[in-house]
């Protein structure tokens, strides 16, 4: 259908008054006004910075490792930081960012963080994982906002702060960015240790990730648990199911699962009685059963199998004597005569290269404590009692060399929601934790003076 002349004109008209609309909106946004140029930092800003790494998405099983490096190169470089990158594993590189001390002949300090997050269900969120929402009330919403790419960014703020203010360091800084420590960081930390570059930081000191804490007090971790996967088999003769006789393979099985529940009450009442917490006790928590012989329906119910077996997960507190947990497994909770057999799959490191229990001191024998300590009170901030991660983190590989670390994440006041649904971290909390970390840079890096 045809339109009549007039119309078109009006039309055409209509169309060049908007282009030139358009056109006057983007000129008076390119030309800099008082207005504008508070616009350009709030484009880049602590918190704007923070929500862009947050943006990245490197949760398993599929992390962005490429974006989340190549965004943490850009930001050292604002810093005049030296940057090195290694990749002992193809596409799952180690970012390395340092800032050199003016004496570098001192052992270093290493600030470590994770770049990858566990996965996380979005139908489960009030805002997209990856989207970092700042709501009204500060609170930003994103997978990794705790646990961990806060503090990995907080550590370049502080340094970008206490550059501003021309400080020097005496101890080289370095910074440090590791791929897969959610799923057990044998490509990254585990092979970064090993190697010469490592050797080379010679460092002194590690500050890695710890935990969120409900109350006033800031939490500080001085040793990891261990992890050990156990599996239990047991085998006997096959008998119809009617039959009572002895050395069955489900009843040698749960025989076992009696005498592990035991112990894990005994360890637990212990806990129950607040004389120890939660991770510093062994805990032994059946995670799988596997026996009985599938039927189209379901299973075979008139027969006793010839074979059962369950899986454990097990955590041991570095108090805990390895040795000790060994025998008793073989004699009492997978012992031959009962015709079973057991496999421990030790995930890591339990003592250090010299037999010592991984753990760091936090008496005043340590004084990387005693300095740690100080900075945070220099900046007003409680410290709770050191506590035992009841989890695993990478700091395992660093204690394993004898190098003292301790676990912290500057974050107070806030509910601990590490792999949770709608993880956040309030912006006035990280901003806190910025001048925390800039406490804690310059007492640590110039601890020893120059002199040393
Ligand atoms: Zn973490």
């Amino acid at each position: 259908m045809c339109q009549p002349r007039s119309t078109m004109a009006k039309r055409h008209q209509q169309s060049l008054l908007s282009t030139l609309t358009l056109l006057l909106l983007s000129l008076s946004l390119l030309s800099a006004t008082p207005q504008d140029d508070r616009y350009q930092q709030e484009q880049d800003s602590p918190i704007t910075r923070f929500q862009h790494y947050l943006r990245i998405n490197t949760a398993h099983p599929n992390p962005n490792y490429t974006a989340a490096i190549s965004f943490l190169k850009s930001q050292a470089q604002h810093h005049h930081l030296q940057t090195l990158t290694l990749e002992f594993t193809p596409n799952k590189s180690i970012l390395l960012l340092t800032w050199p001390g003016s004496n570098p002949s001192l052992p270093s300090i290493l600030l470590n963080s994770h770049l990858d997050s566990v996965p996380a269900e979005p139908s489960k969120w009030v805002h997209p994982p990856f989207a970092a929402v700042r709501s009204d009330d500060g609170k930003i919403f994103a997978r990794g906002a705790q646990d961990d790419k806060c503090i990995g960014m907080q550590y370049l703020e502080a340094i970008r702060n206490l550059q501003a203010e021309n400080f020097v360091p005496v101890r080289t800084i370095h910074v440090l960015y590791v791929p897969d420590e959610e799923i057990g960081g044998l490509d990254g930390w585990a092979k970064l240790v090993a190697s010469r570059e490592f050797e080379e930081l010679n460092v002194g000191f590690v500050l890695d990730e710890g935990q969120a804490s409900p109350g006033d007090e800031f939490r500080v971790f001085y040793a990891d648990r261990s992890p050990w996967g156990l599996v239990i088999k047991a085998k006997g003769m096959p008998g119809h199911g009617s039959r009572m006789f002895d050395n069955g393979a489900m009843e040698n099985l749960m025989k076992s699962v009696e005498v592990m529940s035991k112990f894990r009450e005994s360890q637990f009442d212990v806990v129950k009685a607040g004389l120890a917490a939660n991770s510093e006790v062994i805990s032994v928590n059946p995670v799988y059963m596997k026996a009985g012989i599938p039927s189209p329906t379901g299973f075979v119910m008139n027969m006793q199998p010839s074979e059962a077996e369950a899986g454990f997960d097990v955590r041991l507190p570095p108090t805990a004597d390895p040795d000790l947990l060994k025998k008793r497994i073989a004699d009492e909770w997978a012992p031959a005569t009962r015709n079973m057999t057991y496999q421990i799959i030790e995930k890591g490191p339990i003592r250090d290269y010299t037999g010592r229990p991984l753990m760091t001191l936090t008496n005043d024998s340590n004084p990387w404590w005693s300095v740690f300590k100080q900075a945070i009170t220099a900046v007003g901030g409680k410290l709770a009692k050191p506590e035992i991660l009841p989890s695993t983190t990478d700091a395992r590989f660093i204690r394993q060399m004898g190098i003292p670390a301790l676990g912290f994440s500057p974050m107070k006041n806030i509910p601990i929601l590490l792999h949770d649904h709608n993880e956040f971290l309030k912006d006035t909390i990280y901003l806190n934790g910025i001048k925390v970390y800039e406490s804690l840079i310059s007492s640590l890096s110039s601890y020893g003076g120059a002199s040393l």
